[in-house]
Formats: structure tokens, C-alpha cells, sequence
């Protein structure tokens, strides 16, 4: 229970974190914050009992921390919102891969740059569905007749904190999640 997660909002009520019973406490007693949702079993020491908060707003702080957004495979998939760039269907993420839309073996006839350089990058490479990947295999666009339903780019933002669906509803933090989360159907 002291490990169990909860959400941390800005003095404005946005998401910045998650963290668990034990810090959320600590921040309580403190007065550092205020207890926004709580659950209904308390936590009790000799001198006090204290209600398990689910979700915390942190006094005075308005900012939202920085955070550069990391190239990977799993933020391409999350910057194209778990839509199949070929397609333009949603997927569940166990049937979602990221694909090199200029692939491999033809990189460097058709860009003139080696791999090093870009080929693995925000720039090549878009989220797929495992169906479109296979069928594009490694050919170009054009020779296949498809386009992107939007042109891969370096995202400014992510969102910081990603969720389930089931947690976000048992833990009552769907009334704040608009902003700076992403509801999936499960983490990968
Ligand atoms: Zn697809």
C-alpha cells in the first residue's frame, strides 16, 4: 500500500509525475501539498491516521519540469499517437512496430547520406501496423503506390506521464488527465 502510485498535479492541476504513497505522505505532513483525491482506507500510525491520497497537488509549483523528448522507438509511436502512418488505422500496441520509411538497403542510393546519418532518426522512421510493415518490406513509397498520412518529425512534446485506461479510472485520475497524459490500453 505505502508503494502504491499516485498522481502529483502542479499548483494549477496539471500532471507532472507519479509517485507513491510513501513520498505522497511525507509531502502531506509537510504542507508542501494538499490531498485532492483520496481513497478510503487511512494509514495509521500511533498519533495519527491519514487517509491514502490517489492523487496530490503540489503547492506553489506552477511550473511543469522540463523534459527533452528521448528518441525512441516506443516515443515515434507515441508522437504518431499509435496510428499506423500507411494505414491510418489505430492499434492496440502489441500490434504496432516502428518502420524505416526510406528502408535499409536502399538508404544510401536514394539519400546520398550514409546510415549514420539520419536513417534511424524522427525523421525515417514512422510508426506501423505489423500488417503494413510487412507489405511494404523494402520498398520505396512510390513504388507501391502508398503515402504518409503525415510526414515524420522531431516532437516538441510528449506527454510525461503514460497510463492505463484500467488505472486511471480505479485511481479516480480521469478527471485530471487532459493534459500531459496518454491513456493507453496498456504499457508495453
Ligand atoms: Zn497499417
Amino acid at each position: 500500500m505505502i508503494e502504491s502510485e499516485v498522481l502529483v498535479l502542479n499548483a494549477g492541476f496539471v500532471p507532472i509525475r507519479i509517485t507513491t504513497v510513501k513520498e505522497a505522505i511525507c509531502l502531506l505532513l509537510s504542507d508542501k501539498a494538499v490531498p485532492v483525491v483520496e481513497e478510503d482506507t487511512f494509514i495509521r500510525s500511533p498519533s495519527i491516521a491519514i487517509k491514502v491520497p490517489s492523487v496530490i497537488a503540489i503547492l506553489n509549483y506552477h511550473h511543469l519540469p522540463r523534459r527533452k523528448v528521448v528518441f525512441s522507438k516506443l516515443n515515434v509511436i507515441y508522437r504518431d499517437d499509435m496510428q499506423c502512418q500507411y494505414c491510418g488505422k489505430r492499434f492496440q500496441m502489441k500490434h504496432l512496430t516502428v518502420d524505416h520509411v526510406i528502408p535499409r538497403s536502399r538508404w544510401e542510393v536514394v539519400t546520398g547520406k550514409s546510415l549514420k546519418e539520419g536513417f534511424s532518426s524522427w525523421h525515417n522512421l514512422v510508426c506501423a501496423c505489423k500488417w503494413c510493415n510487412n507489405q511494404k518490406g523494402n520498398k520505396l513509397m512510390h513504388e507501391i503506390g502508398w503515402s504518409l498520412l503525415r510526414e515524420p518529425f522531431e516532437p516538441e512534446y510528449i506527454p510525461y506521464i503514460i497510463v492505463t485506461a484500467e488505472k486511471a479510472k480505479k485511481k479516480g485520475w480521469l478527471p485530471f488527465c487532459g493534459f500531459n497524459v496518454k491513456i493507453v490500453e496498456m504499457i508495453p
